[in-house]
């Protein structure tokens, strides 16, 4: 491993996803509901997460799912409707590429790739991604060690891809009273061993909405470059992870609270 660790590159990567830049002083906030629904859903909760501070709009079109009677997401309609809220928000989009076989028309809407934990060791799609000239947020395997995440990293970059932001979204443990253990020795670690940014998404980290805030908050004293919260316009109803996504007013909150963290260590939301 060379291309990703800081000893080969000791200036931290500047990511940028459209005009935003993930890795400067200002945070990357990426926000938005777990899936695309509607487009009155995708839409309303883009106005509502830019005015509360966020710069990134997240939202699935393809979903990973075991079960294959769950919600797969509305796929191609999915990305027309997250195209949708591009111009009407101008918020730059984060959409997961589940399959090599949709990088173009995935990568046809989105501003940067998402590789989904259950992909971090799909080789075929990192090796694509890699070969793309857009940037890649990677997140941490399940089950997957940080030198495992940095060698999936390394893979991107080997292939000529190097605007990759890894991203700590909760390990598998003994634990069951959360949906994953969020792993913030993940953030310095990361920060010191490479000089890739680190984005935290604490929503799939805990599985509970009411943990979200205080691990955002935590996330964004331990040094990280951004966040990913799941926020959805009527959290009850939601097609996928309603019980891990904020609310429109409850995110809005808790990005007050993340702005004065980050004041607090030198950063910007
Ligand atoms: C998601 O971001 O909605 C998602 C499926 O995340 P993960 O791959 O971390 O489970
Ligand atoms: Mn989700």
């Amino acid at each position: 491993m060379t291309l990703v660790l800081r000893e080969t590159h000791p200036e931290t990567t500047v990511v940028r996803v459209a005009e935003v830049p993930i890795g400067g002083p200002a945070l990357a906030i990426m926000a938005g509901p777990c899936a695309v629904e509607s487009e009155e859903q995708v839409v309303a909760t883009a106005r509502a997460v830019k005015a509360a501070g966020a710069n990134i709009l997240r939202g699935g079109a393809f979903k990973p799912r075991t079960s294959p009677y769950a919600f797969e997401g509305l796929r191609e309609e999915g990305l027309r409707l997250l195209a949708i809220a591009r111009a009407e928000t101008g918020l730059p989009i984060v959409t997961e590429l589940l399959d090599p076989r949709h990088i173009d028309i995935v990568g046809a809407v989105a501003d940067i790739f998402q590789i989904g934990s259950r992909n971090m060791q799909n080789f075929t799609l990192l090796d694509e991604v890699g070969r793309a000239r857009k940037p890649v947020l990677l997140k941490r395997g399940m089950s997957a060690t940080l030198e495992e995440l940095l060698l999936a990293a390394e893979r991107v970059a080997a292939h000529g891809n190097s605007e990759i932001a890894l991203c700590e979204r909760g390990i598998r443990t003994f634990e069951t009273a959360t949906r994953n253990t969020l792993d913030l020795n993940a953030v310095p670690y990361l920060k010191r061993r490479s000089h890739l940014p680190v984005i935290v998404d604490p929503s799939h980290g805990t599985g509970h909405w009411w943990m979200v805030p205080h691990l955002a908050r935590a996330a964004v004293a331990a040094g990280c470059d951004g966040l990913l919260i799941e926020v959805h316009i009527d959290p009850a109803h939601a097609m996928s992870d309603g019980f891990q996504s904020l609310t429109p007013e409850s995110f809005s909150r808790m990005m007050t609270d993340v702005r004065a963290i980050a004041a607090a260590v030198g950063r910007q939301a």
